[in-house]
């Protein structure tokens, strides 16, 4: 008898939905590998930034493909809390890639077709041996077309911004509700709309609007999907 116990789960959808608060969980609870694959188009825009290749919030497209070589990120587990960090060019840069400098060009920096070429090949690579939850834009439709899991998380655009502000606040950064509102609205609009794997549900992407629901109600909805899936698969390769 086969027993398949680690697959590949994807989870796409807008900005601010909580996509990597519940696939950061599901990893634990599964014991699998998380990646937040949006943090990697994050350190790409930082590097901009600090290289000045971005400079009043416009990106200097040709530069940024010849540095594309140069710049070297992945992920470390911090032991305290389990939580993969970003580490551009040997500096983990975690909190830096949160702030909303960051946020505000990193929908034009992410649409750009070589920044996703080297991204992909790298998240592709993590995900190898399955095992793993990752969260972003394209991850069910480019980076695992065959995840046996995919879902499309949404919510209503006033909880998102809410719930955004409050992370934000939390971390003592100085920024507005509208200004909030504003740069998710932006970044749905550019990754929505962009040439280069625009963000879209893929066919067979589960649709998950967690507006009315809790962090624990929305992982236990999510968990027995996967043990059914799990199940599911088990008894085909059975059969
Ligand atoms: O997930 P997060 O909001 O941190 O992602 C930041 C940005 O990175 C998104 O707005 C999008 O432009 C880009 N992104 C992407 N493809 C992914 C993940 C993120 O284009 N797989």
């Amino acid at each position: 008898m086969i027993t398949i116990n680690k697959i590949t789960i994807a989870i796409d959808g807008f900005s601010s939905c909580g996509k990597s608060t519940l696939a950061k969980a599901l990893a634990k609870k599964l014991n699998y590998v998380f990646i937040d694959s949006g943090a990697m188009y994050r350190g790409i825009s930082l590097y901009c930034i600090e290289n000045k290749i971005s400079v009043d919030k416009e990106i200097n497209e040709e530069v940024l493909i010849q540095h594309l070589p140069d710049i070297e990120i992945h992920f470390e587990l911090n032991t305290e809390n389990q939580s993969p960090e970003l580490f551009l060019n040997g500096e983990n840069v975690e909190n830096k890639i949160r702030k909303i400098e960051v946020a505000s060009i990193v929908s034009k920096v992410a649409s750009i077709k070589e920044v996703r070429q080297k991204l992909v090949v790298l998240q592709q690579k993590m995900g190898e041996l399955g095992g793993i939850v990752m969260d972003g834009r394209d991850i069910g439709s480019v980076v695992f077309p065959n995840a046996e899991l995919k879902l499309f998380v949404t919510a209503d655009p006033e909880t998102r911004a809410q719930r955004r502000f409050l992370e934000l606040q939390s971390k003592n950064e100085n920024v507005t509700l509208e200004e909030i509102s504003f740069n998710l609205e932006e970044r749905d609009r550019i990754d929505s709309t962009r040439k280069e794997s625009p963000l879209r549900q893929a066919n067979d992407a589960i649709l998950l609007d967690n507006s009315n629901l809790n962090q624990e109600q929305q992982l236990e909805l999510v968990y027995t999907m996967i043990k059914e899936k799990i199940r599911e698969i088990s008894l085909l390769s059975n059969h």
